[in-house]
């Protein structure tokens, strides 16, 4: 998370504890009757400045990371081994169709992904 948006988010979550605070205060001190209009709509403003923070800052965007998923292709026949990338409709086993080289049957051995490098 970008620090902007982490301090966003903490701006959002205080804003919001302050106005729920003077709710509360407004209920338990009598003293602040008089004032409860007032305080009720500094309440209402902080509630709404915060969700305007938390909007403005736009909700985390996931982390989008690019999986490479390799499909393995084996022969029945021969042995033989493909990897391509993925395709949609891949599962293991499935029939691949004709080997290559020996035209042996082939099917799809394994999936597996390979999680691309941290920078
Ligand atoms: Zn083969």
């Amino acid at each position: 998370m970008p620090k902007t948006q982490k301090r966003n988010t903490m701006i959002s979550i205080i804003l919001t504890l302050i106005a729920f605070v003077l709710f509360i205060s407004i209920s338990i001190f009598e003293e602040l009757a008089e004032m409860s209009m007032m305080i009720m709509i500094i309440g209402v403003v902080l509630l709404a400045s915060s969700w305007a923070v938390y909007f403005l800052t736009g909700k985390p965007a996931p982390k989008e990371e690019v999986e490479n998923v390799i499909t393995v292709i084996a022969c029945r026949s021969c042995g033989q081994l493909e990897e391509r990338s993925f395709a949609q409709g891949d599962y293991i086993f499935k029939d691949m169709g004709q080997c290559k080289k020996c035209s042996g049957s082939s099917f799809i051995k394994s999936i597996y992904s390979v999680s691309p490098k941290k920078e």
